[in-house]
């Protein structure tokens, strides 16, 4: 079959991969000059350095397939995503974590203890947190809350944590050790040569043609078989019942000579401070040696037509929007809906390989059985 996947990030890399394995003709289009999607990392041509171009990317999982499908097409070295916040003037270590605790409340409790003391924090009458402040509140207190979350949430989302749900938080341990880790999956690490040359390793078989530079035009999908879209959802219905809400970033670059902050990611809880946190990209390298430092502010804000749409938003507004979107997808033949953008949900890039691959082979399942993918 001719197979059309638009967008040459994970998703359409992974599920084109998988179907040119079977035997399928693959075109992969992305209308930037890179592929690799929001993952995007390339060199900065000054420094030498591996720039996260959109953002902090971190790969870690649980799913031993996914681990093993990637070392297949990258060489991962161990990274360990150690992240640090300066609150009210002090530095303090995330997650959550005894550390944490016994600096900011200045005490030298030990687990069982710190976990009685937070508990005391705690406001315990909220049985089942229904938003992002009911889960910080009573999980972790309102000086611990308002210390590290409430700023950086309001900056980060642009909306009263109240409004948000819970699970956002949940992305988040509380941990009552000195475990630093922010992510608590079995595999983590980081492409010795970044994620675009590992999602170009992925694209590069005979079945598959990438064109870059290539915007998606509605006369293309006559052309083949079935289309894969990871573009954004409501955009490839032309926004014609409103636009889903989105967040995007803008990063404001400085270089330093030296080490800047002594870590990948600075986050800022303060309120006050205009960006939610700082990143030093060649620590995300830290088997690279630079002398010279690139260093990203980076500032949230609601995405205009024209932004890269970063966070799906998800509030009770774009959550009804979304379900006419969906039904509207599952009214369009031939055209499957993958991805972060896509089928509009906060992934990592870890389940985003997931679904992939479990899209790539149900289409196969599928075709096989001469049903319609
Ligand atoms: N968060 C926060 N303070 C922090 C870090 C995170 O309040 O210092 C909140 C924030 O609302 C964020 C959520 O926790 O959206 C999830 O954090 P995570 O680090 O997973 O966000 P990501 O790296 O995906 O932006």
């Amino acid at each position: 079959m001719r197979i059309l996947l638009v967008g040459a990030g994970l998703s359409g890399a992974v599920i084109g991969r998988t179907l040119a394995q079977a035997g399928h003709d693959c075109h992969v289009i992305d209308s930037r000059d890179h592929a690799g999607g929001n993952c995007h990392t390339e060199r900065d041509a000054a420094t030498g350095v591996m720039m996260h171009v959109y953002g902090p990317h971190i790969f870690h999982t649980d799913d031993a397939e996914v681990w093993d499908y990637v070392n297949r097409f990258a060489d991962f070295l161990p990274f360990q995503n150690r992240v640090k916040t300066t609150s009210r003037g002090a530095v303090y270590s995330l997650p959550v974590n005894l550390l944490t605790i016994n600096q900011f409340f200045r005490r030298t409790l030990r687990p069982d203890e710190a976990r009685a003391f937070l508990e005391c924090q705690a406001d315990t009458s909220i049985a089942d947190p229904q938003n992002f402040e009911e889960q910080a509140l009573r999980f972790v207190g309102p000086d611990l809350y308002e210390a590290f979350f409430k700023g950086y949430t309001e900056k980060q989302w642009g909306c009263d944590p109240r409004n948000l749900p819970a699970s956002i938080l949940r992305r988040l341990p509380v941990r009552f050790n000195y475990d630093d880790n922010y992510f608590f999956h079995r595999f983590q690490g980081m492409p010795r040569e970044g994620y675009t040359a590992m999602i170009r390793a992925i694209l590069d078989h005979p079945g598959i043609a990438t064109d870059l530079n290539t915007p998606y035009d509605p006369a293309m999908a006559g052309q083949y078989d079935h289309v894969f879209w990871s573009g954004p959802l409501d955009g490839f219905f032309g926004y014609r019942l409103g636009r889903l809400g989105y967040r995007t970033l803008d990063f404001e670059r400085f270089d330093y000579d030296g080490d800047y902050q002594g870590c990948a990611v600075m986050n800022y809880g303060d309120r006050e401070v205009p960006y939610t946190r700082i990143t030093e990209h060649k620590h995300f390298s830290p088997w690279e040696t630079h002398e010279r430092s690139v260093c990203y502010r980076e500032f949230s804000r609601a995405a205009g037509p024209d932004d890269i749409p970063y966070y799906p938003i998800r509030l009770v507004r774009e959550k009804a929007l979304l379900e006419d979107y969906v039904r509207l997808a599952q009214a369009t033949p031939g055209v499957t809906f993958v991805g972060r953008l896509g089928t509009y949900r906060y992934l990592d890039m870890d389940v985003t390989i997931r679904e992939a691959l479990d899209t790539g082979r149900d289409f196969l399942a599928r075709a096989a059985q001469g049903r319609s993918p």
